[in-house]
């Protein structure tokens, strides 16, 4: 327990003795670290109430359980056509994961590895919170936000066939002489559904839109002189930022929705869309990077507490590691008389995620955690 909870380096700075004879920070450190991992040798494995084997990838995965099944068997299927090694990556996802407390906000987050992986779910998610920053930013200085949808008719084409056509579409409508008048940027993203009925892929774009006023019909009007048989066009007037954000962040990290789709639907999409851009910007949106992470809002530094498991389950006993989980839960900042304690690791950690998604645990399983 203790060895897992403290480094080496921790260790020897913690046991630098004072040539003055006082108490230094490091001595401090000592007691606190001592007291910390004594209560932690102590610590029995009760009937928590969550899982006793409960790992930090468990918990992520418990909101997106049938996602990731399905996921799973996807690269599982796709290694062995294509000999490849991606379902390791997937199943190593958020596998290495440790508590940090920032040195100056003394709020903790939990970081972990990725296999950034598009299909993976915990990965979308991530994905999702940076597209939503980003897109919400990018609304709130645009002066007529809006909402363009643009469809093809329904084909038996090939799918890769129809996105290489709706991307090429796409490309000369918003060269077009009425879009480059009126429209001063905006991000796109591809999304594509499955007709249930018909057995029909229905592959589609949606835009937010920087653009003065346009009637609809002659959007509609130009879609339908370029692709030669489509004129669905639906525009709409963005007013809420956060919830179109949330939108565009939803669908431009997801394409598809893999829970909704059968096994052999799964493979054509995935092969339709592998090494294919899924979402970009363009004009003033360029500016934006879709791919670039939230920065951080503190300043300060983050250090490394323990690995997760450890924590978690420490905490069902111990009060230091409960403050830990109790902090993370909430975003607040861990109470003083543990701070000291807890910053004893000195394990700088260079470019942190920049926000944890925390999700809902399910009922009770932290509760002992946060009275
Ligand atoms: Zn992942």
């Amino acid at each position: 327990m203790i060895d897992g909870l403290l480094t080496e380096k921790a260790r020897s700075l913690a046991q630098q003795p004072s040539s003055s004879g006082k108490s230094t920070p490091a001595m401090n450190n000592k007691r606190k670290t001592q007291s910390f991992s004594r209560t932690l040798v102590h610590t029995k494995e009760t009937s928590g109430r969550f899982p006793a084997e409960l790992s930090y990838q468990d918990y992520k995965i418990r909101s997106c359980k049938e996602t990731w099944e399905r996921a799973k068997k996807l690269y599982t299927f796709i290694d062995g056509r294509d000999c490849l090694a991606r379902t390791r990556n997937l199943e190593a996802c958020r596998t290495r994961t440790f508590f940090a407390i920032n040195s100056e906000t003394k709020t903790v987050k939990v970081l972990s590895n990725a296999c950034k992986l598009r299909w993976c779910p915990i990965c979308q998610r991530a994905t999702k919170a940076n597209i939503a920053w980003q897109t919400e930013n990018y609304i709130e200085h645009v002066k007529r936000p809006k909402f363009l949808t643009l469809t093809l008719k329904h084909s038996e084409e090939d799918l890769r066939y129809q996105i290489d056509t709706l991307y090429d579409f796409f490309k000369k409508y918003r060269k077009a002489k009425l879009l480059k008048k009126n429209v001063r940027g905006g991000i796109w993203f591809f999304q594509v559904k499955k007709n249930k009925t018909t057995g029909l892929y229905h592959p589609h774009i949606h835009i937010l839109l920087d653009c003065d006023y346009i009637p609809q019909k002659q959007l509609a009007g130009l879609w339908l002189k370029i692709t030669g048989d489509s004129n669905i066009v639906d525009i709409r007037a963005v007013h809420n930022a956060k919830k179109s954000a949330d939108y565009v962040a939803r669908y431009a990290a997801n394409p598809a929705e893999l829970k909704d789709l059968d096994f052999e639907s799964l493979v054509v999409i995935f092969d339709a869309l592998h090494g294919r851009r899924i979402c970009g910007t363009f004009g003033n949106a360029k500016k934006i990077s879709l791919r670039a992470k939230r920065p951080a809002d503190e300043s300060g530094t983050w250090l490394k507490i323990a690995d997760w498991e450890l924590i978690v389950r420490a905490g069902r006993n111990d009060t230091m590691s409960k403050a830990v989980v109790k902090s993370w839960l909430t975003g607040q900042p861990v109470s003083d008389q543990f701070c000291l304690g807890l910053i004893t690791d000195f394990q700088e950690i260079e470019n942190p995620p920049p926000k944890d998604i925390i999700i809902s645990p399910v009922s009770g399983w932290f509760d002992e955690m946060m009275s």
